[in-house]
């Protein structure tokens, strides 16, 4: 039996349980047996959540780049380790060897270096999904700089404030990015935003667009000349375990961005033992994960999970829609893909789509289908398993966070049995309670409530840049001695968990607690009906009432809204009970959504509530303008 990968159910429960009773025993034998280390620790593991201070492999010693690439050399040399497909499916998809990668890797970490970059400094990364960004990234973790990417949609607002944040002295950036149809001038948005960020002396420019852009005398460097001359070795910095390997701003979902900090060994740790079980990869198989790497989900599940596993993994520099809705599925036939990773709002988006776009395509390599990001529904999920999985490819729905580092809660497919809208059972290491609002523990089964981790795991993060007081508070404070999530959630009656949404969008209605998800699903049940949110909002007799706005599939938006109206609640009062239904439903043509695709339902409470003088922090705002109309339009 190995701990490291897991592949029956009975095997399962037997290493979870170990791990939960021999915690530090569990993930000493893994660290031990399957990473490259070039010192061993004196102890796995020490903890305190009231500090809160958590330190795994204390007085280890390693580079996760030579996890990640050098240890894979000599039997994967020639292996793909990075399959670039790039934006426009006539250009030819790029293959990287390990071997190649090996060698950019190091190139560019000596560019860095010769440019003053050094250990424990911040370097900005503001570039498109190309090669570049993942070899910055690495090349970064090479020299024990603290990379900090900051996805390349985002403003030159949103970008200036995480450059400060954490005092970056370098950018690397490109001179633009194909997006579809569009080209966006990436370079333009970086000169607005250093505008305001003094520390800034060095721009490096990659070449993607050929776009006549400006350089800046002094500051700005076009990075492929650099790279030319650069040596192709270079000795990894030897890490210490608990040295930050990165930064990453969380979605900006519920408020201002939490620069969340990542150490090297228990993220290494985490994220590979989490991409090894939750895709059941093998060697040989083509996995891919359509997130980008400027969230957490393309950190640790296109770049460091998959490559410490010696993975081949596809970068996908596009969108779905382009050049038409079958793309995705265009690239699963031609890179015969094993392993596909999304996100419910993209599900979404393509299952409105003619299935045509689906039918045309040979999907027959899928063995594993995965989602993470928000609840997925189960309309969506039936879609996803019969269109694209065929019905025989497992759906791993992953419930995770930026802050979490790894997967933490999902089946492990051909493994976990799956049920829609469930994650199921938390992986081995993994030690989840539900707590009341009184701070008890729910014991048992059938029980709903917030959860929390009430064990330190190794992939999670340590602080937040620059404010400890804030993670403690965050984290820490709600519950003694538990990491609390924010979210809610309930165990069923096998011990299944399903996540019930955020518990700050729970809604109190004539003193029954309603949690958004289970609600959404019953209305995206309805045929007519694409996406939907509802919020609370103050109702004078029943404490709170029910607002839901609604995206409608092309095919319902002819009819009669009313008609539409009750046919919603008296799904809503079928499927959980009259006390659910809605008072207000708005019909939109779209719903405010962050950068990564989800929704942003504060936006839409403070819309109910009549309170759009004060939305709070929109810099992670995709469409501002459906935010406009939706005001206009509010009942
Ligand atoms: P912020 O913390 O800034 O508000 P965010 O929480 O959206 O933003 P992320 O760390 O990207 O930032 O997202 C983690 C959250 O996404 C989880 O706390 C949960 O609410 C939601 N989530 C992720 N995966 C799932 C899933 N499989 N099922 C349900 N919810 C999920
Ligand atoms: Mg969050």
């Amino acid at each position: 039996m190995s701990n490291y990968h897991i592949k029956n159910l009975e095997e399962y429960f037997t290493v979870y349980r170990k791990s939960v009773r021999y915690p530090e025993t569990f993930w000493d034998e893994i660290a031990e047996e399957h990473f490259m280390w070039r010192k061993k620790w004196d102890e796995v593991l020490s903890w305190d959540f009231s500090k809160p201070e958590i330190t795994w492999f204390k007085g280890a010693k390693l580079n996760i780049t030579e996890n990640c690439i050098d240890r894979h050399l000599r039997i994967r040399g020639d292996k793909t380790a990075i399959l670039f497909e790039p934006n426009d499916p006539s250009e030819k998809a790029e293959h990287i060897t390990y071997q190649q990668l090996h060698d950019r890797v190091c190139q560019f970490a000596n560019v860095l270096k010769e440019k003053g970059v050094k250990k424990g400094d911040r370097v900005c990364i503001y570039v498109p999904m190309i090669p570049e960004l993942a070899i910055s990234l690495l090349a970064c973790a090479r020299i024990g700089a603290i990379h900090s990417v900051v996805f390349a949609g985002f403003s030159s607002n949103a970008l200036a404030t995480r450059i400060n944040d954490s005092d970056c002295k370098i950018v690397i950036t490109a001179d633009g990015s194909f997006r579809g149809k569009k080209t966006i001038d990436l370079k333009g948005i970086v000169d607005k935003a250093l505008e305001t960020c003094e520390g800034v002396k060095t721009v490096l420019v990659a070449k993607r667009i050929e776009a006549d852009i400006t350089m800046k005398e002094g500051r700005d460097e076009w990075l492929q000349p650099l790279l030319n001359n650069a040596a192709t070795t270079c000795e990894p910095e030897i890490m210490d375990a608990e040295d930050p390997l990165f930064i990453l701003y969380t979605s900006g979902s519920t408020g201002k961005p939490k620069g969340m900090v990542h150490t090297t060994a228990g993220y290494m740790i985490g994220s590979a033992f989490t991409f090894k079980n939750v895709f059941q990869y093998r060697e040989n198989d083509v996995y891919w994960c359509t997130a980008d790497i400027g969230w957490i989900t393309g950190h640790s599940y296109i770049v460091y999970g998959p490559l410490a596993n010696g993975a081949t993994t596809v970068m996908f520099e596009g969108v779905p829609s382009y050049p038409d809705w079958g793309r995705f599925w265009e690239i699963v036939e031609k890179h015969k893909v094993n392993q596909f990773y999304t996100a419910p709002t993209a599900i979404r988006a393509l299952a409105k789509q003619n299935i045509a776009f689906v039918e045309k395509y040979d999907l027959s390599s899928l063995k594993v289908l995965g989602t993470v990001g928000e609840p997925i529904n189960e309309e969506a999920w039936h879609w996803y398993d019969e269109n694209i999985g065929h019905k025989k490819s497992p759906i791993t729905d992953t419930w995770w966070q930026t802050e979490t580092g790894s997967i933490m809660i999902a089946a492990i497919p051909y493994v976990t049995p799956t049920i829609p809208t469930f994650a199921t059972l938390p992986l081995p290491g993994i030690q989840p309670a539900l707590m009341d609002a009184d701070g008890n523990e729910l014991k048992g089964n059938q029980v709903d409530g917030r959860l929390c981790i009430k064990f330190p795991w190794p992939s999670m993060a340590r602080t937040i840049w620059g404010n400890h007081q804030r993670y403690k508070d965050t984290y820490f404070s709600s519950f003694e001695n538990m990491y609390f999530t924010g979210d809610g959630a309930m165990r069923d009656s096998v011990g299944y968990y399903r996540i019930t949404g955020r518990v700050d969008d729970v809604v109190i209605v004539s003193g029954h607690n309603l949690g958004t998800a289970p609600i959404e699903d019953a209305i995206n049940e309805h045929p007519a009906v694409a996406e939907s949110v509802i919020v609370g909002f103050p109702h004078e007799v029943k404490g709170n009432a029910l607002y839901g706005y609604i995206t409608l599939k092309e095919a319902g938006e002819s009819r009669n809204q009313d008609n539409l109206r009750k046919e919603i609640n008296q799904l809503i009062t079928d499927r959980i009970g009259p006390i659910a239904k809605l008072d207000k439903i708005q019909f939109t043509d779209g719903l405010p959504k962050t950068r990564s695709g989800k929704i942003m339902r504060r936006i839409l409470r403070k819309i109910a509530s009549n309170e759009t003088d004060s939305l709070g922090d929109t810099s992670t705002l995709l469409n501002p303008e459906v935010v406009e109309d939706i005001i206009k339009n509010a009942l």
